[in-house]
């Protein structure tokens, strides 16, 4: 094949290899939330059937939803809101370390799986509960977590562990409004 010709074929290939580099580079994108660096829905999706099929005795599938937000956006406004965000993905991140996996589903929706987390529950409310730095003052912070044990499905199945922390999520969630009207 002379040269030409050898050109003229490899055009197409070229095209093909960045196109599909071009491709990857946006599914990554799509996986990652901009704000928080934390896993879309779609890249926590990808990797939790592989974690909660892996050691479903020892896995729990957590649901974190902030409370008041709103009231933190319309008091200190939408940057601060942001700062609270930020800190709470950096917070679970933290708290999930190496073996678990944090997610940003949307709002100020979290989601994490990780192993053996019921005796590890109080650390994570605590940490999250902690006042947030923000441009020289100190931003309240608020979240109910709600958890799953895999073990306590009949079947493995994220939809239906997702569901149940969110029903214990929001049965925190709950208890903290009675308690805070006390
Ligand atoms: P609840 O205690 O019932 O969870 O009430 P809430 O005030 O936290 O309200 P809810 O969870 O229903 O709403 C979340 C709010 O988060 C709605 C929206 O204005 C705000 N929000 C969503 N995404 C962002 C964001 O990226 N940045 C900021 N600052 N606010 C956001
Ligand atoms: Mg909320």
């Amino acid at each position: 094949m002379d040269l030409p010709t050898a050109f003229a074929a490899a055009v197409p290939l070229i095209g093909w290899t960045t196109h599909g580099a071009w491709l990857s580079k946006r599914l990554a994108t799509a996986r990652r939330d901009p704000l928080t660096g934390l896993h879309t829905r779609d890249g926590f999706t990808a990797r939790a059937h592989r974690l909660t099929q892996r050691r479903p005795g020892r896995t729990s599938v957590l649901l974190i939803d902030l409370d008041d937000f709103k009231a933190t956006n319309d008091t200190y406004g939408h940057a601060a809101g942001d700062a609270v965000i930020t800190a709470t993905a950096d917070r679970l991140s933290a708290w999930c370390g190496r073996t678990g996996i944090a997610a940003r589903l949307g709002g100020d929706e979290f989601a994490a799986i990780v192993l053996d987390a019921p005796a590890r529950l109080p650390g994570l409310r605590a940490t999250l509960n902690q006042p947030v730095p923000y441009a020289g003052s100190m931003l309240p912070a608020s979240a109910s977590v709600g958890i799953c044990p895999i073990a306590e499905l009949p079947v493995v199945s994220l939809t239906d562990a997702l569901r149940s922390a969110d029903r214990d999520m929001y049965a925190h969630k709950r208890d903290g409004r009675t308690t805070r009207r006390r």
